[in-house]
């Protein structure tokens, strides 16, 4: 789908998967301009397709569309375009408890824009791939390495969207930590550097008895939707769910930590190595 800066975005079509052509000039090469998603499509038993909560990727792609200066198509738009990609990837969602069809929205500055500024036009596409497990774990317990040198994302930053520009600077961080045999990296808060934020790409949870602690998405991380999910599920279980400021020393000395994504789903921690150079 396309759209103009001021337009609306007129009714795509499907493609076989291949490259695209961009001018050099285009705004997401240039500037970044560019939000995703990440959604799945699962197969059930039965065979029949299950899409997890494709409505709410589509709100949160709105609002990172609005920080980053975007227009976004509407959420039955958005909507539709999955489902769309799901249905003619039909073959490619593996059988049900052996993978799913990881779907990813993406939207950008596709129009050509030299000077500093918003793109002229803007481009839609979603595309998918059949995927297993995110982690070479499995569902094993991951060993996570807390960052202190790098941050992920800043107040006032735009942590707090699926923006492709709070990706390539955690690569360092992430590439060193696998290189020494670690799962991911947690990240700290860039402030005073000893309040847990997230991992790469999944948000953290914290569990001391029946208190279920997260950090609370003040901007500087993402508000997952496995997150939201999950937060009501424990709720709904007897746990007090709490969204806070999540101290490190809290972290370490909790009864159980994990994970939540929809690349991740729902991942335990086995070990976390922080040195604590405070
Ligand atoms: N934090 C970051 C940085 C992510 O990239 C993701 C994956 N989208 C998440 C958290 C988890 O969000 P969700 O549950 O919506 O996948």
């Amino acid at each position: 789908m396309k759209c103009s800066k001021d337009g609306e975005f007129t009714q795509g079509e499907l493609s076989p998967y291949g490259n695209i052509q961009l001018s050099p000039s285009a705004g997401v090469l240039n500037y970044g301009q560019a939000i995703y998603e990440g959604t799945k499509a699962y197969r059930k038993e039965d065979g029949k397709l299950l899409l997890f909560r494709p409505d709410h990727n589509a709100v949160r792609m709105k609002l990172g569309a609005e920080r980053m200066l975007m227009p976004s198509p509407s959420v039955d738009q958005f909507v539709n375009a999955i489902k769309q990609t799901a249905l003619a990837n039909k073959r490619w969602v593996p059988p049900a408890g052996k993978g799913t069809l990881y779907i990813r929205p993406l939207l950008m500055g596709s129009g050509p824009i030299l000077g500093l500024g918003p793109a002229p036009e803007y481009t839609f596409i979603v595309y998918a791939s059949p995927v297993g497990n995110y982690f070479k774990e499995g569902m094993a317990a991951l060993n996570l390495y807390v960052e202190e040198e790098y941050v992920r994302a800043a107040p006032g930053g735009a942590g707090g969207v699926k923006s492709i520009t709070n990706y390539a600077p955690v690569l360092k961080a992430l590439s060193r930590a696998k290189s020494r045999g670690f799962s991911d990296v947690l990240y700290l808060d860039s402030v005073k550097k000893k309040y847990l934020e997230e991992a790469s790409s999944c948000n953290v949870f914290v569990v001391k008895g029946r208190t279920i602690s997260t950090p609370a998405t003040n901007g500087t991380i993402l508000e997952g939707i496995t997150r939201k999910s999950v937060m009501e599920i424990a709720s709904d279980q007897g746990y007090q769910v709490v969204e806070k400021a999540v101290h490190m020393d809290e972290v370490m000395d909790a009864d159980e930590v994990f994970c939540t994504g929809t690349a991740v789903v729902v991942a335990p921690v086995g070990t976390i190595t922080y040195q604590d150079k405070r």
